[in-house]
């Protein structure tokens, strides 16, 4: 079957199409440009930039993939989590070419698609995998028994997730919003181990209760007292050492908590996913240690791994595939919906 797929839960506008396992074509705008200059996403104008992207993203997919609407077989779209005003312009335009071409509507997990885009370039995934999500909102760790049936969510951030944390250290070191991918380009040339800052949650008091939760507020605090404290007496900050310092550590974590759960699972493939997966710190100490752990890392390209439509539409496939009922045509969105619901 063809299954459109239709995201907009934050500032990207993506529709993708998808048949099987086979990505046809994936086409994204994104407000970004709009947002960067008030440090951070405005809901209202990445609604207003959905509705103006959504018809020529639309047609540009199909164009690109020579598909008419009229042989799509399936339109599945974010239902949540995400920014509601958003949200809805998606899951409208979703209504509305549902009941015009009449054809059933998913409304599926954001955060579940972040992982299930790496069965389009990676190939279905084995019976059993672990998943890291790790994003802008998100920092979760998913046993995956099944995609659409079989998730368990083993844990995820008590605070700030892996992204959030990226851009506010971007703010304080003076970085232009969102500030993960220019900490990941001064860390490249920093050292990592100029500074050794606190790695959230991996004392040994915390195993019981966190062995896979995150944290890295503290983390970003220590990183604004080491620079205030550095500004205080004058001296520069070294730019690439503290972020080279700082990604260590968040990746540190990451990596390190996501291997211990697949040992103590018996998991021996390792899918990572979300925006933040981007980093190249994160994809160069998890290749490390999967590699000295015997566990298959699948990582997606970096296109896939921000917000994009074929997530959406990889995720809509694997519901069909299992043959659940469609969403309700009234379909709400849910701006905080729970990682263990794939759809609504
Ligand atoms: P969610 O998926 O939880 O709803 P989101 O959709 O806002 O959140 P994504 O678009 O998946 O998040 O990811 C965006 C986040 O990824 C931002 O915080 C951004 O700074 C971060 N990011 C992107 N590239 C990199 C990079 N190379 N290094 C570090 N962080 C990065
Ligand atoms: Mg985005
Ligand atoms: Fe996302």
């Amino acid at each position: 079957p063809l299954v459109l797929g239709i995201e907009t839960s934050c500032d990207e506008t993506g529709v993708a199409l998808v048949r099987g396992h086979e990505l046809l074509i994936d086409s994204v705008a994104s407000s970004m440009d709009e947002h960067a200059r008030f440090g951070g996403i405005i809901p209202e104008i990445a609604s207003r930039a959905h509705l103006e992207a959504m018809g020529p993203t639309l047609r540009r997919a199909l164009e690109g993939a020579q598909v008419e609407l009229g042989e799509i077989d399936a339109i599945a779209v974010t239902a949540g989590p995400g920014l509601v005003g958003p949200l809805t312009v998606g899951a409208s335009a979703a209504k509305a070419l549902a009941v015009g071409l009449g054809k059933p509507l998913y409304g599926v997990n954001h955060v579940i698609g972040h992982a299930a885009v790496d069965e389009l370039v990676d190939g279905p995934f084995p019976e059993r995998v672990m998943a890291l999500v790790v994003s802008g909102g998100h920092s979760s760790l998913l046993l995956v028994d099944d995609i659409v049936t079989g998730i368990t969510e083993l844990g995820s951030t008590l605070d700030d997730a892996a992204g959030e944390a990226f851009d506010k250290v971007g703010r304080l070191l003076g970085l232009p919003y969102p500030g993960g991918p220019h900490i990941d380009r001064l860390a490249r040339e920093g050292d990592p181990e100029a500074i050794r800052f606190p790695r959230g949650l991996t004392a040994a008091k915390d195993q019981a209760a966190h062995a896979y939760d995150f944290s890295f507020s503290g983390l970003k605090t220590a990183v604004a007292r080491w620079v205030e404290a550095r500004q205080d007496s004058g001296q520069e900050i070294p730019l690439t050492d503290v972020a080279a310092s700082f990604a260590a550590a968040v990746a540190d974590v990451l990596t390190a908590k996501t291997i211990a759960a697949c040992q103590r699972h018996d998991v021996s493939t390792l899918v990572i996913g979300g925006g933040f997966s981007a980093n190249s710190q994160l994809r160069e100490m998890a290749a490390e240690r999967c590699a000295a752990a015997g566990i298959d890392l699948r990582i997606p390209p970096i296109r896939y791994c921000t917000d994009n439509g074929a997530m959406i539409a990889a995720l809509g496939a694997a519901v069909v595939r299992r043959g659940l009922p469609p969403s309700s045509l009234d379909l709400p969105v849910d701006s905080s919906m729970p990682l263990t619901q794939v759809l609504l």
